[in-house]
């Protein structure tokens, strides 16, 4: 679905496959293959042998050529094919018409060859135009290898003109029904499908639509989807091309794919151009050493192009990034790339809508998408649609014919983290280990009020290292965190850990992955969400990309940054205090719930939590009060 699919032009034979058929049949002509001699093999033999076989009356046929004799004899009942050099025997003949034969006149057969003169015309060509053919269609065929290596089309050697076609694809299926939720990028683009059906109602009125739209959003949005939607829903052709495809190797080349680009659109009015990943030719200019000639000439052709052509004849370019802060602003300004359509990784509603639109092309039965869309947040249409494919491939793996839920939901945690490893071998002792770690992260989230509810918990180990897992999903979509909710995650993240020390009383390397995002969320709190009283709402980190991960860096002086630490620090000792509290105060219920666990190793959240109520009904209201 997610191929950027150019129609392409019929493929023509290989050139050398036609150079080699024309061969075989000049030489065929020109009688240096000989034509078929019996049809079986022919073995080589010597002189010698010729004459002794000649003279002990076997031979049947001989044809001479010029210097290969062929001949058959008889040999235990069976015909055989010999082939033998010529030497200047002038008693040959004389031998051959005494000696015997197998034939029925008891006389050997034998010819000679005459050696055909090759016409003038044929001699001109094999001696000239053939060695000048092949050396052409090698140089061409090194030309293109050549360039297909330096990731260019065009022409080899030719300049001003890339000589690319670039295919539009006409007939585009997409449309936007196969793009879930997005709602307000599809109100802004459905504008330019009403501008492309119908450009001249815009001209009539003097009006000209937005040339270039740009689509900005994380990796898997479904921007590429989206634009390929809007051809399909305008039915214009549909021009894709990547902003790698426009980076060559020589200077200028890139500009020239810009131009022919610009100008096979115009000739298809109306139409829509894309340029996908847009940042790798769109990148701002900048100053100094290491600029990029090529790059920068292709990017200066593009702007020159966009503003040249006229706005009222439909062609729309689309672009799509996720780095919109890297491009250059002179591309975003209006008459360019003045329109930006902002998709944004789904929430719950549209996480259900992707799920729902992928699940039509796989057969299910009654899933329940909503437990899914809940386990899922912050994932894109991509790893959903991801996930519906692994669902189906269960599917198959376990014997079945229709999808359930639950293999939607095994896949969701394949996704997160990696397939379940069978195999792997774990010491009862470290097994013990491992429960009473789950054990408490879920008992310090279900005791703490601000915490998602715990959905899963497992001691089957996984692909991606990870020894076991507490799933917690929360209930409805939470835009805004408090302080209190990011701090008992941090609790949370800590009960790993506080269980081994308070129950077992040592710890181990199977907090790691916990340290780290409790580390990370704790920074997050200091430097980026105000929430430390020592720093207020002073910035301290920005984050560089957007949609590209957390990649942040400090903005603060070094001391600053140094105290930083320490009140990182502060809050996940407070934390991981809470939680050693938290469990030693419930070590009855952590005993049985990891009792339970380790025998059963998958427990769902209300099996759990049945053990948890257990124990705490009793005691008036041992729920944490905030
Ligand atoms: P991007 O270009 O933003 O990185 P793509 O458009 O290539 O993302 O999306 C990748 C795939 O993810 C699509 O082919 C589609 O299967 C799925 N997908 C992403 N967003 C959606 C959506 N809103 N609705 C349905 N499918 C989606
Ligand atoms: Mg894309
Ligand atoms: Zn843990």
């Amino acid at each position: 679905m997610n191929q950027e699919k150019q129609s392409q032009p019929p493929r023509r034979m290989n050139p050398y496959v036609g150079l080699l058929l024309g061969l075989l049949i000049m030489l065929f002509l020109n009688g240096l293959i000989v034509p078929s001699f019996t049809g079986r093999q022919i073995k080589p033999a010597d002189y010698g042998t010729f004459i002794a076989k000649v003279d002990s009356g076997l031979v049947k046929n001989v044809v001479i050529e010029k210097g290969q004799i062929y001949f058959s004899a008889q040999e235990s009942g069976k015909e055989v094919d010999y082939q033998t050099g010529t030497i200047d025997d002038p008693e040959l003949v004389d031998r051959l018409l005494q000696a015997k034969s197998p034939n029925k006149d008891g006389k050997i057969v034998f010819n000679q060859v005459i050696p055909q003169e090759n016409s003038p015309l044929l001699n001109f060509v094999l001696t000239w135009v053939l060695p000048g053919l092949i050396f052409y269609l090698i140089w061409r065929q090194t030309g293109k290898a050549l360039q297909a290596r330096m990731g260019a089309g065009g022409n080899f050697m030719s300049f001003g003109k890339s000589g690319a076609k670039i295919y539009a694809d006409s007939d585009v299926k997409t449309t936007f029904a196969d793009v879930a939720g997005q709602d307000e990028a599809k109100d802004t683009l459905n504008e330019i499908v009403d501008f492309l059906h119908n450009p001249q109602k815009y001209a009539d009125i003097g009006a000209s639509l937005p040339k270039g739209a740009l689509l900005v959003g994380p990796p898997g949005t479904g921007k590429t989807l989206i634009a390929r939607a809007v051809a399909g829903e305008a039915k214009v052709p549909f021009f894709a091309i990547s902003g790698s495809e426009f980076v060559q190797m020589f200077v200028g080349m890139g500009a020239a794919k810009v131009r022919d680009l610009f100008q096979q659109a115009s000739e298809k009015a109306p139409c829509i151009i894309f340029i996908d990943e847009i940042d790798a030719i769109g990148k701002r200019r900048d100053t100094g050493l290491g600029g990029n000639d090529e790059r920068e000439q292709t990017l200066n052709q593009l702007l020159t192009e966009m503003d040249g052509f006229d706005g009222r004849k439909g062609v729309v370019i689309l672009a799509a990034t996720n780095r919109p802060e890297s491009l250059d602003k002179a591309l975003l300004r209006p008459g360019r790339f003045d329109r930006r359509i902002q998709m944004e990784l789904p929430d719950l509603e549209g996480r259900k809508a992707i799920l729902a639109v992928h699940l039509k092309h796989v057969k299910c039965d009654q899933v329940n998408t909503d437990v899914v869309a809940r386990a899922t947040a912050g994932s894109s249409g991509a790893e959903l649609a991801n996930i519906v494919n692994e669902a189906a491939l269960r599917a198959v793996r376990m014997g079945r014919d229709k999808v359930t839920t639950a293999d939607l939901e095994e896949s969701v945690e394949t996704v997160i983290a990696g397939a379940q490893k069978k195999g792997k071998v774990i010491s009862p002792s470290e097994k013990k280990t491992v429960s009473y770690h789950e054990i408490g992260h879920a008992l310090v989230a279900a005791l703490q009020s601000h915490s998602a509810p715990v959905h899963k918990i497992t001691i089957v180990p996984r692909t991606s290292g990870a020894l076991g897992y507490t799933m917690q999903v929360d209930k409805g979509e939470q835009v805004l965190m408090s302080r209190d909710d990011l701090f008992n995650r941090i609790a949370t993240l800590t009960g790993g850990r506080a269980a081994e020390e308070v129950v077992l009383g040592s710890i181990s390397t199977g907090a790691s992955n916990d340290i780290e995002q409790a580390t990370r969320l704790a920074r997050a709190m200091v430097t980026r969400y105000g929430m430390s009283q020592k720093y207020d709402m002073m910035e301290l980190e920005t984050v560089n990309n957007a949609y590209l991960g957390d990649d942040t860096s400090l903005t603060c002086s070094a001391e600053t940054a140094a105290d930083v630490d320490r009140e990182v620090l502060n809050i996940i000792k407070e934390a991981h205090q809470k939680a050693c509290q938290l469990i030693a105060g419930h070590l009855d219920i952590m005993h049985e719930a990891a009792a339970y666990l380790l025998d059963k190793e998958t427990i769902s959240g209300e099996e759990f939590m049945a053990i948890v109520d257990k124990h705490t009904t009793g005691d008036s209201k041992d729920k944490e009060q905030k």
